[in-house]
């Protein structure tokens, strides 16, 4: 068995999916560019900030010296501004709408040893578990006929037993589950892939499954640090398998890519760039840049003691800081805040130009079935810090005015890749986004909602009708039909 797992991992890594990407044998990370850059864009007065947030407003994606300006703010009055900006910039492209989502981790067999993760293979305290065909179709029974979502991120380590006609056969037999609800039906309709970098074959077998986004966080963009804590040997101590990966999955076509860092393994303003980088590279080869990016911070994990102790680790004050600053350089891009965070935390970061969260989150591999409200620390990849229900979350939001989306009609219209670049940018999107959300929110409040939430949930789709009366005329009596046909039990219709 191990002799069957070592000849795998030896072919992993595709040189040549690599080399062919690079330029004079260089990568797209230049680290002393980017700390030489940090060190000289310090002439940060409020003309040049207020200059460089007139081009975030605009949608257009910020240069490295801009992005390093804003870093390098230190006055307070500044940094207000620049958050209220992150703010609009997320209401001109995205309104106020929310997506929610959750985590489906369906295996914590891996091969790699990553320094901070519960999984990683040395951790011998870890309890180890793949989940069945059977397994899988009862966990998103909870998720999609119980809880009520319609987007989940399945996430695996990587290991010959989970490779990628597992994962295939995964999103299969999730899109194909449909459950009973209270009024019309609960079916999970977006399946975005958080899983180690894989071959452009591989990724074209994961396209054919009609997958959604395809995540993979480069944890730390500094290469030196990244060699620290990813041992070498392991598949995952390749730094530049990793960072190809969404070059690959470009190839594949798999347009729809997530980024992400882990925050507190390396400096957090280094880790922007990074993102900032890895952003303009796709825009620049593909025309696509990313659909999403992650900003993790570290988390404990049982067991190890590198998410504990990381000497990067990322404060409060810095945290809001590094993801104003995200929002601001990649205006166009999804921004993903996960139940790492804790709940006031999250109530806090939001508004700085936060898309998406994810709720009622188990992150134990077979959690959602097992009903377990306690997290198991030895089956767990990390702890979270926000374990409330969708209904809470969805109410909360209802009441600081923002409309929970559970549309995921974009990528089934093939609003995906140049096509959803340009909408975004133009401001387009927003108005299919915006009929669907209020379609898909009737939907959900129908099927599962608590009467509380039902009544904060009305005032805003009062108010969101309204606007679309006034702002989409086009629009409204097609609308009109679709809403009342979900009303009356109607479901999945969408723009
Ligand atoms: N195994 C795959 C990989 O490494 O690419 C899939 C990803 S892993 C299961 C999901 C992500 O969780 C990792 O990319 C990492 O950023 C994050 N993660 C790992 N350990 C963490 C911790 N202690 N706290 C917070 N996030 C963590
Ligand atoms: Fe495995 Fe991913 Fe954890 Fe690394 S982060 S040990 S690759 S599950």
């Amino acid at each position: 068995m191990m002799a069957d797992a070592n000849n795998w991992m030896a072919t992993r890594i595709k040189p040549d999916q690599i080399n062919k990407y690079l330029v004079g044998g260089k990568c797209f990370i230049d680290a002393p560019q980017i700390e030489n850059c940090l060190k000289t864009n310090t002439k940060n007065d409020a003309a040049r900030v207020r200059a460089i947030l007139e081009k975030s407003l605009a949608i257009q994606t910020l240069a490295p010296d801009e992005a390093a300006c804003l870093l390098n703010v230190a006055d307070d009055a500044l940094w207000e501004e620049m958050e209220a900006v992150a703010g609009k910039v997320k209401q001109k492209v995205y309104d106020n709408r929310i997506v929610t989502f959750a985590p489906l981790y369906c295996s914590n067999l891996c091969v790699n040893d990553c320094q901070y993760c519960g999984f990683r293979r040395s951790n011998s305290a870890a309890q180890r578990h793949k989940l069945t065909s059977d397994q899988i179709r009862k966990e998103t029974e909870v998720l999609a006929g119980v809880i009520g979502h319609k987007r989940l991120i399945v996430v695996f380590g990587e290991h010959p037993q989970t490779d990628t006609d597992y994962i295939a056969s995964t999103i299969e037999t999730i899109m194909s589950a449909k459950v009973q609800a209270r009024r019309g039906f609960g079916q999970i309709r977006r399946c975005n892939v958080n899983a180690a970098p894989i071959s452009i074959e591989d990724l074209q077998i994961l396209k054919k499954t009609g997958i959604g986004t395809f995540q993979v966080f480069q944890e730390t963009y500094h290469p030196e640090q990244y060699r620290l804590v990813h041992p070498a040997g392991t598949i995952k101590g390749d730094y530049l398998w990793r960072l190809y990966a969404m070059h690959r999955s470009m190839e594949a076509g798999v347009d729809d890519v997530g980024l992400g860092a882990l925050f507190g393994l390396y400096d957090w303003k280094f880790e922007v760039m990074g993102l900032l980088h890895h952003a303009l590279e796709l825009e620049s080869k593909f025309g696509i840049g990313p659909h999403t990016i992650s900003f993790p911070r570290i988390e404990p994990a049982d067991n190890t003691p590198l998410s504990n102790s990381s000497k990067y680790k990322v404060s409060d004050a810095n945290f809001r800081k590094l993801v104003t600053v995200i929002r601001l350089a990649v205006p166009y891009t999804g921004m993903i805040l996960t139940a790492r965070e804790n709940a006031a935390m999250r109530k806090q970061i939001l508004p700085l130009g936060c898309t998406q969260i994810d709720a009622s989150s188990r992150i134990g591999v077979g959690a959602y079935a097992d009903a377990l409200d306690e997290q198991q620390g030895n089956k767990q990849q990390f702890y979270l810090s926000d374990t409330r229900s969708l209904d809470t979350a969805v109410r909360e939001l209802a009441t600081a005015g923002f409309i929970t989306s559970f549309c995921t009609a974009g990528y089934r219209c093939g609003r995906t890749g140049k096509q959803i670049m340009n909408l975004l940018r133009c401001g387009k999107e927003g108005h299919f986004c915006k009929l669907n959300a209020v379609i898909t929110f009737r939907e959900w409040l129908d099927d599962f909602a608590s009467p509380i939430t039902i009544a904060a949930g009305e005032i805003i789709i009062a108010r969101e009708i309204e606007e679309i009366r006034q702002k989409l005329p086009d629009f409204y009596m097609q609308f009109l039909e679709y809403y009342e046909e979900t009303k009356a039990g109607k479901r999945d219709l969408y723009f």
